[in-house]
């Protein structure tokens, strides 16, 4: 039994497939060894229409819905991640936008975000503590006709190749979100993150200094910022993260199954050993678990739920599809016994991605936070 789609849904899933072996997979080891974000590659994914899928007709985007997107994301991350997770993160601004920007703004912004000629960041995390937001130092003090934004956002994917990034930062008692342009004096990106996986998605800390923008770029009215940066991440951010890591750990299986198939000992495949057989079992199912978890509140989202409602189903399918893309790649890793730890296999860098989407979008810890206190009120 499989999770029924649709037609439509069925013909994107293949086109994204194609789009993903023919032009990702031959570059994926190269462009992660050299940390490169693959601009023509994710202007490829724009035209192709996979950063509007939840982006209203009238914006510019294809309105397929979060199914649509969840189906875009897995079948790019099973061959490359890090491409998975650009559209995950990238996906971030444009709902936020959508979900609480003015008439003018989603006009002026989301056309272009739809269809990646734009890329959008979203900052929220501080030194102080992700997991904290309410810790936040950044500050936004009134001006004249608009803000003067100070303070450093760290651990942040994509502002080096982003046009629009929207940030949250501290006005008087509450928070709120603004959107800042590329080339805004006042706004400079400090350093690039090394970081072990997920690495042609580059993170960077940036800094504001006196950085002035105008009223019409504050995103989402005042005091409520901490309700736009975290419906944003938590939509868009988890569970798309979860379908990264449903993507990662699908390539993971099918690597190590393909590898035993075809690797012989005592004169057979190694795939009849019931010692590996049982490493692809507990993988495959848990791949089929991960993958209701993951598409039933996306379903949800598509029939009118509001991100508050799934909530905790959300954190559900972050918090299970990301142990299971850690578990599937590490078994990965053994089943291919010397093999695995080569980078040709790409099954250590799977490793590597799945273990950096541990923290990305709130940590696994959060994500039990989230649901204990949902389970326990
Ligand atoms: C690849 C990547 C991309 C990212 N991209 C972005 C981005 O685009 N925008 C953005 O704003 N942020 C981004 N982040 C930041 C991410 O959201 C934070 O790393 C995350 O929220 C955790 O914050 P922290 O790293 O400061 O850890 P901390 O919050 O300091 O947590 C440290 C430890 O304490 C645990 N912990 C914290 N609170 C609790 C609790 N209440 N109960 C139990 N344990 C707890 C955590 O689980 C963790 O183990 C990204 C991170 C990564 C790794």
């Amino acid at each position: 039994m499989d999770f029924s789609l649709g037609r439509e849904l069925e013909m994107l899933r293949s086109m994204v497939q194609e789009f993903a072996e023919r032009k990702v997979g031959p570059q994926a080891l190269a462009l992660d060894e050299r940390a490169e974000f693959p601009f023509a590659l994710a202007k490829e994914m724009g035209q192709l229409g996979l950063m509007g899928l939840t982006v209203s007709r009238e914006y510019g985007g294809t309105a397929l819905g979060h199914v649509a997107r969840a189906v875009a994301i897995e079948e790019v991350s099973k061959v490359y991640a890090s491409l998975g997770f650009f559209l995950q993160t990238g996906g971030i601004l444009p709902y936020a936008l959508e979900a609480f920007g003015t008439e003018e703004q989603k006009r002026k912004y989301l056309p272009a975000l739809a269809r990646a000629e734009k890329i959008g960041a979203f900052a929220l995390t501080e030194a102080g503590g992700g997991s904290d937001p309410g810790s936040m130092q950044s500050t936004a003090r009134p001006a004249d006709d608009g803000y003067i934004l100070n303070g450093r956002k760290v651990f942040i994917t994509l502002p080096e190749v982003a046009d629009i990034i929207g940030v949250v930062a501290r006005t008087g008692e509450g928070f709120s979100a603004f959107l800042i342009e590329k080339g805004t004096p006042g706004f400079e990106i400090t350093r690039r993150e090394t970081h072990f996986g997920l690495r042609a998605a580059p993170v960077n800390e940036f800094v504001l200094s006196d950085c002035k923008v105008p009223r019409a770029n504050l995103l989402g009215p005042e005091g409520r910022g901490l309700v736009v940066g975290i419906t944003g991440i938590s939509v868009m951010g988890r569970l798309g993260a979860a379908a990264v890591a449903l993507g990662t750990a699908r390539g993971c299986y099918e690597a190590a199954l393909k590898f035993a198939k075809e690797r012989k000992l005592y004169g057979k495949p190694i795939a009849e050993l019931q010692a590996l057989q049982f490493m692809l079992v507990d993988i495959s199912t848990e791949i089929e678990a991960a993958k209701w978890l993951v598409y039933r509140p996306a379903q949800l989202l598509d029939e009118g739920k509001s991100a508050r409602e799934l909530g905790t189903d959300i954190a559900r399918a972050k918090l299970y599809a990301c142990e299971v893309a850690a578990r599937a790649a590490a078994s990965a890793v053994r089943i291919m016994g010397g093999y695995g730890t080569t980078p040709e296999y790409q099954v250590v860098r799977r490793l590597r991605d799945a273990i950096e989407l541990w923290a990305g979008a709130g940590t696994q810890e959060i994500m039990k936070v989230t649901i204990g206190r949902a389970i326990t009120s």
